[in-house]
C-alpha cells in the first residue's frame, strides 16, 4: 500500500517548508493558481522561461495529487517603467520607438512569441491570459478604495501607496522597515515620503503624452505595474485564492507591493494569499539573464543551434527550482544526450499511456510491485517541495531495472511525464526538424582527425559520442558517412 502524503512546499511567506492546502478547500476542490506574467516589450529569454517551466511543475504536482487547477498568467502590456523606475518612459513605449511600431503591435507580437514558447516548453496553458490594459478602469477603481481607506497620498508624478500605513510592510522580502529611507530602490521621486512608497497611478508630467494614456481622477497617465497584478488577480481568482508563484527577485518588490496594497484594499486579515513561491535565477556566466543586459538568449535561438526545446526543459527539471541554475552549452548537451536515452529507452516498451494523477498511474502498474515502489517515491519526491532532480534519476534508474515488467516500466514512464511535463515520444518528431546537423558533422570530423592521428581512444570515444545522439557513422573508402537510426 502506498501512503497519501501531502504535497510539501517552501512558502516564501515564513521561509519555511508547509503542507500545502487550499484556502478554501471547497467542493470543486480546485486550487487557485497566479503567475506573474511577462513584459511583452521583448521576445521572453530563457531565464523568464524558467519561471513559467516552474510554474508548470507545481501546476502537475497538484494535478498529480488529484486537485483542478485555475491558473492564470497575466500579460503585462502596460505599467512596467524601464530600469524599474516609477518615473520615466514605459517599457512598452521604449520598445514601440525603438522598432517604429505601435505599442499595440509590440505587445501583439511578443505576446504571441511568449505562446509559442510556452506550447514548444509543453507548458499547460492557463485558463485566463489577462492584458494589463484591459483592466485599467478596475485599476483607478481599486486605487479610489484605497485612497477612502487613507493609504495614498498624491504627489505631482501620481498617485502613491504610503508604505507606513501599513505595519506588516515588507514581511514577505524580509525588507527591514524600521529605516525605509533605506529601502531596496535609490530612485529620487520628489515629494515621495519613503523609498518603499510605491506609485499605484504615473501621471503624464506637464508637457508629456504618453502614447498609452487614460483619463483617471490623478490626471492623464498610466498605472503603476503593481497594481495590475491584485486587480487581475481578485476578478479572477476570487479576493483570496491559494497560490501566488514569481521569480525571486518579484520576492523583494513587486510581491511586497502587491501584498501591501491587497490587504489594505481588502482590510479583512491576513495574508491575502497563503502560499508564495518562488524560483531562483537562471544564471548566465556570472551575469543574470536578463532582457535589458542586451544578450538575449531565446528557445528558438536554441532551436536553431541544434536543441530541442524538451532538452531545455529537462535541463531545467535537473536543478531544483530553488537554486541558482548555471546555464551552460554543455549542460545542455548532456541533457538533450540524456533525453535521447530516455526517448529511446521509453520507444522500446512501445505505445506509452499517459496519465495525470497518482491515483491514474498506480492503477497502470497494476500488480508489479517494484513499479508500484517506483511510483511511490516518485510520489514521494514531487512532495518534498517539487524534487524534480530525484524523479528524473528514478526515471533514469527504474528503466535499468529488471525488477520492472514492461508494463511496470509503462507506468513509471507515464508518472514521470506526469509530473516533468516531458513527452518522451514527441523528440522523434522533433528531431527531424530540430535540427543539430552541424553538431554532428564537427563530431564526425573530429573522430576522422582522431582516427588519422590514430588516437583510437578518443575515435572510440566520438564514436560513442555520435550514438547516444542517435547518429551511426560507417566507414566508406570515400569517407565516413552518418544517419540517423532514431
Ligand atoms: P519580466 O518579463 O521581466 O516581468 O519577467 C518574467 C518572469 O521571469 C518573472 O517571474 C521574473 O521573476 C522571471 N525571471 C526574470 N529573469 C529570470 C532569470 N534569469 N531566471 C529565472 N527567472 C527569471
Ligand atoms: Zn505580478
Amino acid at each position: 500500500m502506498t501512503v497519501s502524503r501531502p504535497l510539501r512546499l517552501f512558502n516564501s511567506l515564513g521561509r519555511r517548508v508547509e503542507d500545502f492546502t487550499p484556502a478554501s478547500d471547497g467542493p470543486d476542490g480546485t486550487v487557485r493558481l497566479y503567475s506573474c506574467g511577462p513584459t511583452v516589450y521583448s521576445y521572453a529569454h530563457i531565464g523568464n522561461l524558467r519561471a513559467y517551466t516552474f510554474a508548470d511543475t507545481l501546476r502537475r504536482a497538484l494535478l498529480w495529487k488529484g486537485w483542478q487547477v485555475e491558473h492564470v498568467i497575466n500579460i503585462t502590456d502596460v505599467g512596467h517603467a524601464v530600469a524599474e523606475a516609477e518615473l520615466g518612459e514605459d517599457k512598452l513605449e521604449a520598445a514601440a520607438a525603438r522598432e517604429r511600431r505601435s505599442v499595440e503591435e509590440i505587445a501583439a507580437m511578443y505576446t504571441e512569441a511568449f505562446f509559442a514558447d510556452l506550447a514548444a516548453l509543453n507548458i499547460l496553458p492557463a485558463q485566463h491570459y489577462p492584458r494589463a490594459t484591459q483592466y485599467v478602469e478596475q485599476m483607478i477603481a481599486f486605487a479610489e478604495r484605497l485612497v477612502e481607506r487613507g493609504f495614498t497620498y498624491e504627489i505631482e508624478s501620481g498617485l502613491y501607496f504610503d508604505t507606513s500605513k501599513d505595519p506588516t510592510y515588507g514581511q514577505l522580502g524580509l525588507i527591514d522597515v524600521s529605516g525605509q529611507l533605506e529601502g531596496a530602490r535609490v530612485e529620487e521621486v520628489p515629494g515621495r515620503r519613503a523609498k518603499t512608497d510605491f506609485a499605484l497611478w504615473r501621471a503624464e508630467a506637464p508637457g508629456q503624452l504618453r502614447a498609452m494614456r487614460w483619463n483617471s481622477p490623478w490626471g492623464w497617465g498610466a498605472p503603476g505595474w503593481h497594481l495590475e497584478c491584485s486587480v487581475m488577480s481578485m476578478l479572477l481568482l476570487g479576493e483570496h485564492f491559494d497560490i501566488h508563484t514569481g521569480g525571486v527577485d518579484h520576492r523583494q518588490l513587486h510581491h511586497v507591493n502587491e501584498i501591501a496594497q491587497s490587504e489594505a484594499y481588502l482590510g479583512d486579515g491576513r495574508p491575502w494569499v497563503k502560499f508564495w513561491l518562488h524560483n531562483e535565477f537562471l544564471q548566465l556566466g556570472s551575469a543574470k539573464i536578463s532582457k535589458s543586459a542586451g544578450h538575449i538568449l531565446t528557445v528558438s535561438e536554441l532551436a536553431k543551434q541544434g536543441f530541442h526545446p524538451s532538452a531545455y526543459r529537462l535541463f531545467l527539471l535537473g536543478g531544483h527550482y530553488r537554486a541558482q541554475l548555471e546555464f551552460t552549452t554543455g549542460g545542455l548537451e548532456s541533457a538533450q544526450t540524456t533525453l535521447r536515452r530516455l526517448v529511446r529507452r521509453t520507444s522500446a516498451l512501445g505505445e506509452l499511456p499517459s496519465v495525470t494523477t497518482a491515483g491514474e498511474a498506480r492503477a497502470l502498474a497494476g500488480d508489479d510491485a517494484a513499479a508500484v515502489a517506483v511510483i511511490d517515491q516518485i510520489d514521494e519526491a514531487i512532495s518534498a517541495d517539487l524534487n524534480t532532480p530525484r524523479v528524473l534519476a528514478l526515471l533514469q534508474e527504474s528503466l535499468r531495472d529488471p525488477a520492472l515488467s514492461d508494463a511496470g516500466q509503462r507506468a513509471v514512464v507515464a508518472a514521470s511525464s506526469a509530473v516533468l511535463g516531458l513527452t518522451f515520444e514527441e523528440l522523434d518528431a522533433g528531431d527531424q526538424s530540430g535540427d543539430n546537423d552541424d553538431a554532428v558533422r564537427q563530431l564526425v570530423a573530429d573522430r576522422e582527425a582522431a582516427r588519422a592521428a590514430r588516437d583510437w581512444a578518443r575515435a572510440d570515444a566520438l564514436r560513442a559520442e555520435l550514438t547516444e545522439l542517435g547518429i551511426q557513422v560507417t566507414d566508406t573508402a570515400e569517407g565516413p558517412t552518418w544517419a540517423r537510426i532514431n
